[in-house]
């Protein structure tokens, strides 16, 4: 049976898997991301991986934003060592094979269009909620990737004009609301403290959130209410009749998805922005694999 090889690049660890048409996974194998010469472990990991059947026809990476499809070039935040760094080139060099490259949370997005909560959605939002914010749209089954590759980027939608500065030098983002750290930064503004001997994380949040502590639940209403912004202008630009929500945060459950309904009832007034089906990811951690092989098979049918 033929494959391809599909690769995951993260700030914390690098996955790759050897993934058949259906989606069923033959080879798979994870790393943690090292501080320098990321390209010598994922030369590796990708040895490890193919060494587990007959050759990949291509290659699909998923990797951390920024990046630049025109030059194949990325510069992901949590990753200083690589800057501008040509990983599509290299890659392909590496392995000999057609690559393609997409950001991580277009991947995710696609990932769940092919395998998961998105199945059978004609317009899908899908929302990575984690340390940051990001997302990726797949509009027909094409993953809507922009001149650059950067749409999606949902996590720097303005939901606040006059609201905070953002890391990114905008104003009013829905990070800055919503993304793990923004919401424990905010509860412990608001007189918050972590459980003696636990992290004040949003996870040790949403434990408090879901035991009904005041303002650990605050602050997940908060940053509901920003992605319940965020789904709604999406919905109004786009018509995307579904959105999955996946990343750490929605590991919260409850506590983050049913403010969120009622935030998004709030918020969204045209019918068919009243009717966004919001589902939690399906796939979860293997969802960014999955559109990675999903862009390898659309790759390498376009190029036969
Ligand atoms: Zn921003």
């Amino acid at each position: 049976m033929s494959r391809v090889l599909a690769i995951d690049i993260g700030g914390t660890k690098l996955a790759a898997a050897l993934v058949g048409e259906d989606g069923s996974v033959a080879a798979s194998a994870i790393r943690p991301t090292p501080r320098t010469d990321v390209m010598a472990t994922l030369a590796g990991l990708i040895d490890e991986v193919k060494d587990g059947g007959p050759a990949p026809r291509a290659v699909g990476i998923g990797c951390a934003g920024p990046l630049d499809l025109t030059s194949g070039t990325v510069s992901p935040v949590n990753m200083p060592s690589w800057r501008g760094f040509p990983l599509r080139d290299e890659v392909r060099e590496l392995t000999g094979l057609p690559t393609v490259l997409a950001g991580d949370a277009q991947c995710f997005a696609l990932g769940e269009h092919w395998l998961g909560s998105g199945r059978g959605s004609s317009a899908l939002l899908g929302i990575v909620v984690s340390t940051g914010i990001g997302g990726g749209l797949v509009i027909d089954g094409v993953p809507l990737l922009g001149p650059t590759g950067n749409a999606g980027h949902v996590g720097h939608m303005t939901v606040d004009p006059y609201g905070e500065r953002c890391e990114c030098g905008g104003r009013g983002c829905a990070e800055r609301y919503a993304s793990g750290p923004n919401l424990a930064r905010w509860a412990q503004d608001n007189g918050w403290k972590a459980p003696a001997g636990e992290f004040a994380d949003a996870r040790t949040l949403a434990t408090d959130a879901t035991a009904g502590e005041p303002v650990a639940v605050a602050a997940f209403e908060r940053g509901a209410r920003a992605l319940a912004a965020v789904i709604a202008s999406t919905a109004a630009a786009t018509e995307v009749t579904r959105v999955v929500i996946g990343g750490g945060v929605s590991g919260a459950g409850p506590v983050l998805f049913e403010p969120l309904e009622r935030a998004l009832d709030d918020v969204a007034g045209l019918a068919f922005v009243r009717s966004v089906d919001v589902q939690p990811t399906m796939l979860g951690v293997r969802a960014g694999l999955a559109g990675a092989a999903k862009l390898a098979w659309d790759y390498s049918q376009q190029s036969r």
